[in-house]
């Protein structure tokens, strides 16, 4: 695992808040302040994350992601029922994949 900087993950938040549609067109978040957001509740699982895979490739960082997350995750039910298992697939695979790209464009930077 290589440590990543705390300037690191306000980078890859800078580019997801921009892709949110909670977000003005300059990445300014508009959600109100009692609204859930999914980085902010998940916050210490993605730097986990992107601290494991750091400069991986795109599947890396969703499969470390998925993993610290699941294992917290609020979408399950009480009893652990996880939507990968119906045809509806993880709600958060598409927060996954911003986040990862986030990660990897950064990288490359
Ligand atoms: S809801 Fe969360 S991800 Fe979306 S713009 Fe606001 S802080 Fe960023
Ligand atoms: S819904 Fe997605 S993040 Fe949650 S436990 Fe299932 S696969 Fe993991």
């Amino acid at each position: 695992m290589s440590k990543v900087d705390f300037q690191y993950i306000d980078d890859v938040k800078t580019i997801v808040c921009k892709q949110c549609s909670k977000s003005d067109k300059y990445g300014k978040c508009l959600a109100p302040p009692e609204t859930k957001c999914v980085l902010e509740t998940y916050l210490p699982q993605v730097t986990r994350a992107l601290e494991t895979a750091h400069g991986g490739k795109v599947d890396d960082y969703l499969l470390s992601l998925r993993t610290e997350v699941c294992s917290v995750c609020k979408e399950k039910t009480e009893n652990g029922y996880c939507y990968t298992s119906d045809s509806y697939g993880c709600p958060l695979e598409s927060f996954f994949r911003t986040v990862a790209d986030a990660a990897v464009s950064l990288d490359a930077a």
